[in-house]
């Protein structure tokens, strides 16, 4: 990732599982064992940011997000 001082994350509570950023991203995204959530590299490697960015704006609930490392 360009900035080591941000993670990606998904929010558990929005994400609905529809896979989205799995198809876009499946380097990234995977759904849990229940597959009823998905979960992601938190430091993924810069060259898949465009992907990242895709599955980011692509997702239907808005649950993926940058946010700053403690
Ligand atoms: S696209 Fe969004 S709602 Fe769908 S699985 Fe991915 S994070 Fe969850």
């Amino acid at each position: 990732m360009t900035s080591s001082k941000k993670r990606l994350q998904v929010d558990p509570q929005l994400c609905e599982a529809h896979a989205l950023c799995v198809e876009i991203a499946p380097e990234v995204f995977v759904l849990n064992d229940d597959a009823d959530v998905a979960t992601c590299d938190e430091d993924p490697p810069e060259a898949l940011l465009p992907d990242v960015k895709a599955a980011i704006s692509g997702c239907p609930r808005q649950a993926i997000s940058m946010v700053d490392r403690p």
